[in-house]
């Protein structure tokens, strides 16, 4: 039975584990706040590791989903650190939405002992987690991915190879800054229609059937903002941490045209301002703030 273990019970990450929890993997799971462990290794049946090295003993893969690549590097070291018990020939799997320096680092170090590293972050959100379909983009060798995809294929439905490690760390990050660049701009529009006299409600219906659509516009505005809901599923902290990366990406490429490194600034601003446990959607409050008006039309 192959043995798996899961570090990091978060928003994505306890869903993700529940759907390990199968007859045919034996499955270990580790949290930093050891009480989520514990509650949810007794719900499902499986061990409750207390520490990683603990949780990655005897285990062939070990999957991480933590908020940021440099945690993921500091469960490496030490005694308690997976590097103590992870055996040549296994897999670690980082399902961080990452950066790829830190993911190149890991995957060298790794490797010296002979261990296999896959960044593999996904998409889909809570919802797809709950419901395991997720996206999961995998940076790597495609030999490693191939001995780790049933494992994969308990949470992903779409599991796509996107090239070298670090590869699936920048796709995530390019595709969370254009979400960040859709929550922005869609805010924006809709405040100065508001202004203009053009009801939130109008205005997203029309542009829902027209080419200024998007996922923001369709579901998240209409389900999250016009309700005034912000239920909390995304952190506005790892939207920003993601498109810092995305923007640093562009840097490092020499990519002048600035609209990632604007997004990077807006949502700095945004996370500073809301703090760390506010929703990613509710970036556009500060929208609203800054344009006088609410969407939606309620009073601010
Ligand atoms: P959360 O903030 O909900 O959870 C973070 C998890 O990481 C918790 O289990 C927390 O432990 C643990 N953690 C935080 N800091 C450390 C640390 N220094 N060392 C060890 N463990 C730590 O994050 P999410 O689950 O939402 O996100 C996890 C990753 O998945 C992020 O990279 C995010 O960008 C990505 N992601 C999230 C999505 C979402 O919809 N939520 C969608 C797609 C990707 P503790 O319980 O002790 O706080």
């Amino acid at each position: 039975m192959p043995r798996v273990a899961f570090l990091g019970l978060g928003a994505i990450g306890a869903p993700m584990a529940r759907h390990l929890a199968r007859p045919d993997f034996a499955l270990a799971v580790w949290n930093r706040t050891a009480s989520k462990a514990e509650a949810l290794a007794r719900e499902l049946g499986v061990r409750h590791a207390h520490t990683p090295a603990d949780a990655a003993q005897g285990c062939e893969v070990v999957i991480t989903c933590l908020p940021i690549s440099r945690h993921v590097e500091a469960l490496l070291d030490g005694p308690d650190g997976l590097l103590a018990t992870m055996a040549p020939g296994t897999v670690l799997v980082d399902c961080t939405s990452g950066d790829s320096a830190t993911s190149r680092r890991m995957a060298a170090r790794l490797a010296e002992r002979g261990i296999g590293f896959l960044d593999a972050p996904v998409s889909g959100g809570v919802a797809g987690a709950v419901q395991g379909a997720l996206t999961v983009m995998v940076g790597g060798d495609a030999d490693t991915l191939e001995r780790v995809q049933p494992v994969l294929a308990c949470f992903g439905t779409r599991i796509v190879h996107c090239g070298a490690v670090g590869a699936g760390d920048a796709l995530k990050a390019v595709n969370n800054a254009l979400l960040a660049m859709h929550i922005w701009g869609t805010a924006e529009g809709l405040v100065a229609l508001e202004k203009a006299g053009v009801k939130a409600e109008i205005a997203l219906d029309v542009i829902n059937a027209s080419s200024g659509r998007s996922n923001s516009s369709m579901n998240l505005f209409p389900e999250r903002v016009l309700t005034r809901a912000f239920p909390r599923t995304f952190r506005l902290a790892l939207l920003d941490k993601d498109v810092g990366i995305a923007a640093e990406l562009a840097r490092e490429h020499q990519v002048t045209s600035p609209l990632l490194q604007l997004t990077a600034e807006l949502f700095r601003m945004a996370h500073n301002e809301l703090g760390e446990d506010a929703d990613h959607v509710e970036a556009a409050k500060v929208v609203e703030r800054l344009g006088g008006a609410q969407i939606g039309g309620r009073p601010a």
